[in-house]
């Protein structure tokens, strides 16, 4: 039997408290939902939150072993540095566990002996974002709340939608009514209730955030929810733990796992890269790896919110009129940009800039070269690579990831746009030869 929802505890017992990166307020463990009092406003200057863990308990408990002969491929191997009571906390719909692939064909092209793609549209909803939304579900569960609500270009819904439909918990979504057919399809199909706004993502962001603290939603807002950084950390446990297994580290003693010199991902809101940094940060501070890789953030020329902030040396990215095809990267007024900044200073990184023509060509090598078909924001990352490469950032003989953030089949009609026609034939053999001459002779 179940106990009562108020008697559960709602997070591990390894959390020590929230810290607001603007101001240093500290904050117990359940004390604030989600900004700090400093700055609870609109757009990119938000009082960002960062959980805080007791990693010397921690260090005591857990080892790299652990991780590595846990049955449980998904997130929930992690749960003891998730913000979650225990691993049953997380919805039946398991996340992550995503394959590390070494690409041959992709490596031979680039030159680049080490390369790894981290194809995170293999998850349940084909994007990144079920490694937060399952936190999401999970935390509003444990909480009581009858709803959860998120702003979302479209990933982070699906990603919700999924996880709640199989959690059974009821959820809200505000879309921009720009959001591509097959991502609004998935909201539906997983059976929430969609609200298509007449605006743009950072409209729908701020609609969702009012009623929200309306009507007592809990809200998954990227950026705003300061738990959804925890979830999409587990990326990083996974890859250093992948490259420690697949270089027979995890085997030797003491066990360390292995941090790649660089990782590459594309960027929207900040909270994919501010995960990736956080992820990795626990593990240095665990001391299971020893040393950062250096974090590339990716944006398009039509959405460079970001990029425009680090290269002026500013903390406060000025919005930006954004227009990029990669409709996940879309972003005017960055909402997690005090991670995501940090994210590229403190690892010694950059924000690479690349058109959107770029952007979508790299669909091609990705699937024609590594099998993976990626959507247009998935693709960006190694669209960057690309460019990191010409511009001098990278080394041939260096460990270096990109992660897919999203299938391909999330936006087909990007990908047709550089694939070419299909040649429509009669149902004859002739017609056949007479398409192939050199194949069919
Ligand atoms: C959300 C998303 C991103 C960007 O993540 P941010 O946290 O907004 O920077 C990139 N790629 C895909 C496929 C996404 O869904
Ligand atoms: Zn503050």
């Amino acid at each position: 039997m179940q106990p009562p929802v108020e008697s559960m505890p709602v997070e591990s017992p390894f959390i020590t408290g929230l810290r607001c990166l603007r101001c240093g307020a500290f904050y117990a463990p359940g004390a604030i939902d989600y900004v700090c009092d400093c700055r609870p406003n609109r757009g990119s200057d938000l009082g960002t939150l960062d959980v805080e863990y007791d990693y010397a308990a921690l260090a005591r408990l857990l080892t790299p072993a652990v991780w590595h002969a846990d049955p449980d491929r998904s997130i929930g191997r992690f749960w003891r540095l998730l913000p979650i009571a225990n691993r049953d906390a997380l919805p039946p719909l398991p996340v992550g566990g995503t394959p590390l692939l070494a690409a041959p064909r992709l490596r031979a092209a680039t030159g680049l002996k080490h390369l790894w793609i981290k194809d995170d549209g293999r998850n349940p909803s084909a994007s990144f974002k079920d490694r937060a939304s399952a936190i999401a579900v999970a935390r509003a569960q444990r909480a009581g709340r009858a709803i959860v609500a998120t702003a979302s270009t479209g990933n982070a819904a699906a990603a919700l939608a999924g996880q709640a439909a199989a959690a059974g918990q009821a959820t809200v979504i505000f879309v921009p009514k720009s959001a591509p057919p097959a991502k609004i399809a998935q909201l539906l199909v997983y059976g929430s209730t969609v609200l298509a706004v007449d605006g743009s993502y950072d409209d729908a962001f701020d609609l969702c955030t009012e009623a929200c603290l309306e009507f007592g939603w809990y809200n998954r807002s990227t950026g705003y929810n300061p738990y959804m950084t925890e979830g999409k950390k587990t990326v990083s446990y996974e890859i250093a733990l992948q490259l420690a297994e697949q270089s027979g580290a995890i085997l030797q003693e003491p066990i360390r796992l292995v941090a790649p010199d660089a990782v590459f991902v594309s960027v929207g809101d900040g909270c994919i890269i501010g995960g990736v940094h956080k992820g990795f940060r626990d593990l240095l501070t665990l001391g299971w790896i020893e040393r950062m890789p250096r974090i590339y953030g990716v944006q398009s020329a039509l959405s460079p919110a970001l990029y425009n902030a680090w290269r002026a040396g500013v903390d406060v990215p000025a919005p930006v009129h954004a227009t990029t095809r990669a409709d996940s990267i879309s972003v005017d007024a960055p909402r997690d940009a005090v991670k995501a900044l940090a994210a590229v200073r403190a690892t010694g990184g950059a924000y690479v800039l690349v058109e959107d023509a770029a952007i979508l060509q790299a669909i091609l090598p990705l699937a024609r070269l590594g099998g993976v078909f990626a959507e247009p924001a998935g693709a960006t990352a190694y669209a960057g690579l690309l460019q990191a490469q010409r511009d001098g950032l990278i080394k041939a003989d260096e460990t270096i990831v990109v992660i897919n953030t999203g299938s391909g089949l999330k936006d087909v009609r990007a990908a047709m746009e550089v694939t070419g026609e299909v040649r429509e034939i009669a149902p004859t053999l002739a017609a056949v030869r007479a398409a192939l001459p050199q194949a069919a002779s």
